[in-house]
């Protein structure tokens, strides 16, 4: 018995070690924040501040690493429960006739439509606390990109699962998109002013992310994109601005940006004050009527 458990305990984290988001997306990372540091290029790339919100990133990964399991059961349930309703999908068969290039770009615009409406819940009263793990980086760098509280992971892979199975697109594509989406990703958050000229619209670019992690009131839940900024600017959410100067992280509101073990307990004690000052409200109320 203990010897199955084991046994998928280690295929668990055997996809994590080898997923190539972890491994290609660290590397590329890596290099690029040294490039930046060592040439001097963001002299702030290796600064102290930039170090400890790097090593708290990496403690949330490794708690996020250890609750892979609990990720694996909550998704495979949803997938099942999913599966059970019957909603109609797209037959995997019809993607043979598409070239996979076509079928690619259709899974990465699909799962970025997915990501876009994923950040657009987490910016909403009930989501924030689990989203602000990620806002909390005093110093947003590519290592932001992996700076996510577990049930925000849970969340997005709820949406993209549905979508997937919706779409029937083969794994090995999805695979493909879920690479390219994540070192685009990890590219929004370096620390370089650079922005697309006219493809502003098309592809989201370092400048377009960092207003979204503007500590500035006229930037909250703007560009929510992750990739595709015309999302934004269809719905209502884009926000077109010069090189950013801005603080980032949520200091003002009593957030550490350094401090793990409280990041991943804020959704539950934000949520906790959010309920008690609900039913003291309601208390309130009660004796005034
Ligand atoms: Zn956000
Ligand atoms: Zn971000």
């Amino acid at each position: 018995m203990i010897g199955e458990a084991g046994q998928i305990l280690l295929f668990i984290y055997r996809e994590f070690f080898s997923d190539p988001k972890t491994l290609i997306v660290m590397g590329f990372v890596s290099t690029v924040i040294l490039v930046l540091g060592l040439t001097g290029i963001e002299k702030r790339a290796l600064s102290r501040e930039a170090l400890m919100n790097t090593f708290t990133t990496f403690a949330i990964l490794a708690a996020n690493l250890a609750l892979a399991p609990l990720v694996f059961l909550v998704t495979r349930q949803f997938q099942a429960g999913y599966q059970a309703l019957g909603i109609p999908s797209i037959d995997p068969v019809f993607w043979s006739g598409v070239p996979w290039i076509v079928t690619a770009v259709i899974a990465l615009i699909g799962k970025d439509f997915c990501d876009y409406w994923c950040h657009r819940a987490l910016h909403t009263p009930l989501g924030w606390p689990v989203h602000a793990v990620h806002h909390s980086d005093s110093h947003v760098n590519g290592f932001t990109s992996f700076r996510v509280h577990v049930l925000e992971l849970l969340l997005m892979k709820a949406f993209y699962i549905t979508l997937l199975s919706w779409l029937g697109i083969p794994p090995e594509l999805v695979a493909t998109a879920y690479i390219v989406a994540s070192l685009h990703n990890a590219y929004v958050h370096f620390e370089v002013d650079i922005d697309h000229g006219r493809l502003n619209w098309l592809i989201a670019s370092p400048r377009f992310h960092r207003w979204h992690h503007a500590d500035l009131p006229e930037a909250y839940g703007k560009n929510l994109a992750n990739m595709i900024p015309a999302w934004d600017m269809l719905f209502g959410t884009y926000r077109a601005a010069g090189p950013c100067h801005e603080p980032m992280g949520l200091a003002k509101d009593g957030i550490s940006a350094t401090d793990p073990a409280k990041l991943m307990l804020l959704p539950f004690v934000m949520w906790g004050r959010s309920a008690k000052t609900a039913i003291s409200g309601l208390f309130t109320r009660a004796r005034r009527v």
